[in-house]
């Protein structure tokens, strides 16, 4: 009987979310162990976890995720200490954020205007053809998530967190595209111009292939002059001069409390009275930030880091042009122009799409802190903003990063006015990270709307009909 079908497809359907549901749950319990140990430099997998007051250990029952901490009320069974409700809140916020996405990309019928406007185009194909992306893409959310929550305790991003995202990327597109190759698969419906989850350069990209690979090879050089000491690492004076800063500020300080009608002439206590703000306190990640950007070198450090990606820059742009010259003769084509004597098969496309993504998007979030570190002499962006687009630009192409990196300015101008709205005052310093996190989730979960709205404006003011 067709209800009776009806029904049992309806329950299958409903058991692979909840399925979905409880492993975003189990993600985010995963999630809070990282930031609570990486930051404190603990052994991710053991210690199994336990109270951080009376050190009792959870059974598995209070190990569940969001029941365990309701089962418990908020507190330790022995200790009665009480546990931040930060743990359930972050589970069950990873946990919707798992069940949405697999409901909006796999499960809601399309004829719905907004899941059609919401999912991707490559989604189509099915959660059989393409759950390594959906894998990539929860993946990356995940880490974001983590990163995000780090950054804003502690101003530092561990690096562990954004090369984890990267591999995960390039492993899974390179590993699912000879899988597809090796069984004569395709995906049949991509986003326009492209053949696969993510934007490639296509069959006549060949300059997009030597160029990769030049700038990895240029990477790995750079990183192998630093390492023969050729090249010195950027701010590896940092710890002594930040020393130096901080004995300078006692010594002012003594001074000060030694000779309480400080004279004209003692200009360096002068200095220290109107309040230069170094602070004493480095316990604090607000004030490590005041003194980071007191640093006086930014400049010169800027050089030593320009010097470390010529390599990069130049070995890409010689095998981009060897590449193309090694895949001629072209002959032209009515539809590219330009056609070469072999196509770029799709798995070397897709590989190519996913390194060309990482160093496409670090390389304008490094440009753009190369630039602006040496327009103001201050450190602007970290390297872990570096780091963290690059992951993402391994995981989605180079696009995405690229609308993130200017989403995630207009997020942290937002945030900062309404806190200095709040607040009453400005702070001079603006931890980036979690905006470019959230610029990516914005991109990444919103563009095929994106898309779809400016298609339909485009469609309207083009051709009226
Ligand atoms: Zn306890």
């Amino acid at each position: 009987m067709p209800s009776e079908y009806t029904l049992l497809i309806t329950l299958a359907e409903a058991t692979k979310l909840l399925f979905v549901i409880a492993i975003g749950a189990c993600v985010g319990s995963l999630m809070n162990v990282l930031v609570y140990r990486l930051p404190r430099g603990l052994d991710i997998v053991s210690p199994p976890s336990r109270c951080p007051i009376c050190d009792t250990r959870l059974t598995w029952r209070e190990n569940i995720p969001v029941i365990g901490w309701l089962l418990l009320g908020g507190k330790c069974r022995f200790c009665r200490a009480r546990i931040s409700p930060e743990y359930p809140i972050v589970e069950a916020c990873i946990a919707i954020l798992f069940g949405a996405i697999y409901a909006v990309w796999y499960m809601l019928p399309r004829g719905w205007g907004w899941v059609a406007w919401l999912r991707p185009e490559w989604a189509t194909n099915g959660l059989i053809l393409t759950w390594p992306m959906l894998l990539i893409v929860l993946t990356l959310l995940s880490c974001l998530a983590a990163m995000t929550l780090i950054d804003a305790k502690t101003r530092l991003i561990p690096l562990g967190l954004l090369w984890f995202p990267a591999i995960v990327g390039l492993g899974l597109h390179a590993s699912h595209v000879l899988v597809f190759e090796a069984r004569g698969l395709e995906l049949r419906h991509t986003a326009p111009g492209t053949r696969w989850t993510i934007p490639l350069a296509g069959p006549a990209g060949w300059w997009w292939v030597g160029a990769s690979i030049g700038g990895v090879i240029g990477l790995a050089a750079g990183n192998l002059l630093i390492g023969l000491g050729l090249i010195r690492r950027s701010f590896a004076d940092y710890d002594t001069w930040e020393k130096q800063a901080l004995e300078q500020e006692a010594a002012d300080r003594a001074e000060q409390a030694g000779s309480p009608i400080p004279d004209g002439e003692n200009r360096s206590g002068a200095v220290a009275a109107e309040g230069r703000a170094i602070p004493p306190d480095l316990s604090d990640p607000e004030a490590q930030a005041e003194l980071w950007i007191q640093y006086p070198h930014a400049r010169r450090e800027m050089v030593r880091e320009l010097a470390f990606l010529a390599p990069c820059v130049s070995l890409a742009i010689l095998g981009g042009k060897l590449a193309q010259h090694l895949a001629g003769p072209w002959s032209p084509d009515l539809m590219y122009g330009l056609e070469p004597a072999h196509a770029v098969p799709l798995w070397l496309d897709v590989i190519v799409g996913s390194l060309m993504g990482y160093l496409i998007a670090g390389g304008v979030v490094w440009g753009a802190r190369i630039l602006a570190s040496l327009a103001f002499g201050k450190e602007a962006l970290g390297l872990g903003d570096v780091h963290l687009m690059a992951g993402v630009g391994a995981c989605v192409g180079w696009i995405d990063p690229i609308l993130a990196f200017f989403a995630a300015a207009f997020i942290g101008v937002f945030f900062e006015a309404l806190r200095a709205i709040l607040a009453r005052r400005v702070r001079r310093t603006l931890a980036f990270g979690p905006c470019l996190a959230m610029g990516t989730a914005l991109v990444v979960l919103c563009k095929p709307g994106a898309e779809w709205l400016l298609g339909m404006i485009l469609h309207r003011t083009i051709n009226l009909p």
